[in-house]
Order: C-alpha cells, then sequence, then structure tokens
C-alpha cells in the first residue's frame, strides 16, 4: 500500500508515518528527513538546500522528486511506503502519480490531518519552552511563513486527491493515540 500523509507544518505527519512503519511495516519517506541528513552530512545536496529550508520556503520540485524516486526504488518499498511531506506542490503530485505508473503502482489513500493553525503555533511555542532540540525551521515567525506556503502551494492538493477519490481526513486536534486508532480504522476499512 502507497500512503500519503497530508497536512501543515507540525500537524504530525511524522509521528503517525513511524506508527505506519511499525505496526504496517511501510517505510516512511519524509523528504525534509532526508533533506536535513543531506545538510548534516554536508553533502552537495545539503548545501545547495540548506539556505532555502531555514527559511522556511520550499526546495526545487526537480530536486524532491529526485531523491524520492532514489528512495522508492529502495528494495525496502517493495510493497508500499508512507509518504511524509511530500507531495507538496500539484507538480510533485503529478510526478509521483508517473512515477509510481511507471512501476505499476499508484497512491492508495492520502490521510489529511486537519489541525488549525492556533493549535500548530502553541505546539511550537511548548517545544520552544520544553527546550528540547529545535530545528532551525521551528521558530514562531518560521512556521508562520512555512503555513503561508502550505496554504499557498500545497493545500491546493487537497482537491487534487479529493477528484481522484483517495482523500480521508482525520481530526489532527485529537490526542496522539486517538489520530493512531483514526488512521488506523481507515486503513483496515482498505479492502485488501
Ligand atoms: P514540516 O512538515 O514540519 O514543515 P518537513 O520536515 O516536512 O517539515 O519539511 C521541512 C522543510 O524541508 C520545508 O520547509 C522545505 O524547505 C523542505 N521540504 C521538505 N519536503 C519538501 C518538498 N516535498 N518539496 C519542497 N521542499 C520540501
Amino acid at each position: 500500500m502507497n500512503l500519503v500523509l497530508f497536512g501543515p507544518p507540525g500537524a504530525g505527519k511524522g509521528t503517525q508515518s513511524k506508527t505506519l512503519t511499525e505496526t504496517r511495516g511501510l517505510p516512511q519517506l519524509s523528504t525534509g528527513d532526508m533533506l536535513r541528513a543531506a545538510i548534516e552530512a554536508g553533502t552537495p545536496l545539503g548545501l545547495a538546500v540548506k539556505a532555502t529550508m531555514a527559511k522556511g520556503e520550499l526546495v526545487s520540485d526537480e530536486t524532491v522528486i529526485k531523491i524520492i524516486a532514489e528512495r522508492y526504488d529502495q528494495p525496502d518499498c517493495k510493497n508500499g511506503a508512507v509518504f511524509d511531506g511530500f507531495p507538496r506542490t500539484i507538480p510533485q503530485a503529478e510526478a509521483l502519480d508517473a512515477m509510481l505508473a511507471a512501476r505499476g503502482k499508484k497512491i492508495d489513500l492520502v490521510l489529511e490531518l486537519k489541525v488549525d493553525d492556533a493549535v500548530l503555533l502553541s505546539r511550537v511555542e511548548a517545544r520552544i519552552k520544553a527546550g528540547g532540540v529545535l530545528r532551525s525551521d521551528d521558530t514562531p515567525e518560521t512556521l508562520a511563513h512555512r503555513l503561508g506556503v502550505y496554504y499557498k502551494n500545497t493545500a491546493p492538493l487537497i482537491d487534487y486527491y479529493r477528484a481522484q477519490g483517495k482523500l480521508k481526513t482525520v481530526d489532527g486536534m485529537a490526542p496522539v493515540e486517538s489520530v493512531t486508532v483514526q488512521i488506523a480504522d481507515i486503513l483496515d476499512a482498505v479492502p485488501a
């Protein structure tokens, strides 16, 4: 099964993807994690995207499409994957559909985690107060910018996937365990 976890920054996509990896054996393909790893490792890709990511802007479609295709062709994705933070634009969604079609596969479901802006901001503020290790783009200012980018570039994908009949919406403001249960119920209802 190929799933897309969809929602604004801070909606909990990463948390739920990790649970899906544990419970369904589907690898988590997070473009954000891949790009951060490239920055950590100081690769040419990392150097190229560092400033863009720190500002909360989107990396080019071409870049993320390439890294996703390379990752998807690894053997652990043979039964599918959970796409987390990708696609983020209509061209990325079209490229994903084409990439999967070329491999005889498709997106089965898109799970939208719905969370109000005020809740997203308060989550980031709580993380800052808790004083954990923060990402360079996890400041209230950058989050506000990332949210703007989300509404402009990414939210149109809701209609793209709704038109394909693949969109399922989950209440992302419920407690983490309850979101996990909502997702499990949706997946369990999919005919094998
Ligand atoms: P979040 O969902 O919390 O915003 P991510 O880890 O998914 O965090 O993404 C962090 C940053 O990485 C984005 O703000 C953007 O700069 C870059 N990025 C990640 N995925 C993509 C993508 N599919 N297309 C373009 N840029 C991306």
